[in-house]
């Protein structure tokens, strides 16, 4: 992880909860309250994952975007598609909504894309009230299950597969959340190499990400930000990864190993 991808982390995650920990002051005369945990104690986890490597031979690599909402990339798209580059996405009920043609696209070529659960409205899966990335949290067990189940009823409904795979908005989770979303039979799927940070990258910051990837990383990117220039930077990043190459695999197609007890 670089310095800017710390740094900005810090700025939107750490610094409001630093001022909501202000403490209050109680009325005179008031009896006297444990003080509130503050949100910064909230612990979450980003966990990694990783393919099993190829060892000798060509690099395997995991590709894998999200489709949090709004709409689709073809400069991504076309690439994977023309190229014959499969890969594993992450979409939301809010995307499917609004993204038919793609959907038709992913689904027209299923020995290229493997589709998988990125919850119902992006929000994070975290069952405790907080915010990341200034997002509220989903706050609570029973709001992490309805985001995890009503992203699988949307996928279902559009004619998707059942999936196997679950990464919330923000790829950040309590412990206890990680425990109930494998308890609803879920894989959790991390990463190991972030390479658009949230499709905020430039697209020459994008191909130095991608080129760092080893054999059996899993990269992270967006497929939903048309008018980023990271956008740009995932599409030659492709090009250039398959002129080393790299062999793509998808989650399903090899075992992998995740930390946090996030898989298998
Ligand atoms: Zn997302």
């Amino acid at each position: 992880m670089n310095r800017f991808l710390l740094t900005s982390a810090f700025l939107v995650t750490v610094a409001p909860m630093a001022l909501a920990a202000q403490p209050t002051q109680q009325p005179a005369g008031w009896p006297e309250l444990p003080p509130k945990a503050p949100a910064s104690n909230v612990k979450l986890v980003e966990p990694h994952l990783h393919v099993n490597r190829a060892g000798k031979g060509a690099p395997r690599i995991a590709l894998t975007f999200d489709a949090c909402m709004g709409k689709t990339d073809p400069r991504i798209l076309s690439t994977l598609v023309d190229q014959h580059i499969p890969a594993t996405i992450f979409v939301t009920a809010r995307w499917l909504r609004t993204n038919p043609d793609s959907l038709a696209v992913f689904l027209a070529h299923p020995d290229l894309f493997e589709l998988e659960n990125h919850g119902q409205n992006h929000i994070p899966a975290v069952d405790v009230p907080t915010k990341v990335y200034g997002i509220p949290a989903a706050g609570s067990p029973q709001a992490v299950a309805q985001e995890v189940k009503g992203g699988a009823d949307a996928m279902i409904t559009a004619g998707i597969q059942q999936p196997h795979w679950f990464r919330g908005a923000t790829a950040k989770y309590t412990p206890t959340a990680i425990m109930e979303i494998r308890g609803m039979g879920y894989r959790i799927a991390g990463y190991s190499v972030n390479g658009d940070s949230g499709s905020l990258l430039p697209a020459k910051m994008v191909e130095k990400q991608y080129a760092s990837a080893k054999d059996g990383d899993v990269i992270i990117s967006h497929i939903n930000q048309p008018t980023h220039a990271a956008g740009e930077g995932v599409a030659a990043s492709i090009l250039a990864l398959k002129a080393k190459g790299v062999q793509f695999v998808r989650l399903q197609d090899i075992p992998e190993k995740g930390d946090d007890g996030t898989t298998n």
